[in-house]
């Protein structure tokens, strides 16, 4: 099976995450995460994030982060400070979380670094940054979730950390184009690249 790490589409295949603190449609999914972004954060809806996964222990937390493009709706202290509440949450309560980091790679690092978490228990889905990045990442146990617009060396990333995996971040609802963007992400990763997938996503979500 290719597992895709990162989709807004639930099929049997994918991590079905949400951002706007509504429940994912998790028993259609390979594993469901509800999350809350920077440019949809009110007290309500985080308040809302927290009681759906309080509700349903089976359910991630995903995907939540920071984001430079959306600091004139929360500015980037406010979305530090959130996110770091989210992740005490999600981490008290054992849950996995995909993260979303748009042009904040320094305070999202240095957030990781001050975590205790479990490892291989944080995913940093569409990850688009340097070997350098990734290799730090590595050290933390942090997953790294490779989309359809990383245009990089997905070979140099592998080798800084072999926690790295695809996705396809499908935000449609056609199962047929779903499963094409999720087969031409797997060719872009190493033949039989299957079976490692399959094995961090078991260290992912506890199996
Ligand atoms: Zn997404």
């Amino acid at each position: 099976m290719l597992i895709d790490f990162h989709s807004h589409f639930s099929s049997p295949d994918s991590v079905v995450c949400t951002a706007d603190a509504s429940a994912p449609d998790r028993d259609s999914a390979l594993l469901g995460c509800t999350g809350l972004l920077p440019d949809k954060w009110t007290v309500q809806g985080q308040q809302q994030l927290f009681s759906v996964l309080e509700r349903d222990p089976r359910l991630q937390m995903g995907e939540v982060g920071l984001d430079r493009r959306f600091e004139s709706i929360l500015p980037m202290d406010r979305q530090i400070t959130i996110l770091k509440q989210e992740l005490e949450f999600a981490i008290h309560r054992e849950r996995s979380i995909s993260l979303h980091c748009v042009r904040a790679t320094k305070p999202m690092v240095d957030i990781l670094k001050e975590l205790d978490f479990r490892p291989c228990s944080i995913l940093w889905h569409g990850f688009t940054g340097s070997p350098e990045t990734a290799r730090e990442l590595a050290k933390l146990n942090v997953i790294l979730s490779i989309g359809p617009r990383f245009n990089g060396n997905i070979e140099a990333i592998l080798q800084a950390n072999p926690y790295t995996v695809p996705e396809t971040d499908y935000e449609g609802s056609e199962s047929l184009e779903h499963q094409k963007i999720l087969e031409s992400q797997y060719r872009r990763f190493p033949e039989d690249y299957q079976d490692q997938a399959e094995k961090v996503f078991c260290l992912f979500c506890h199996q």
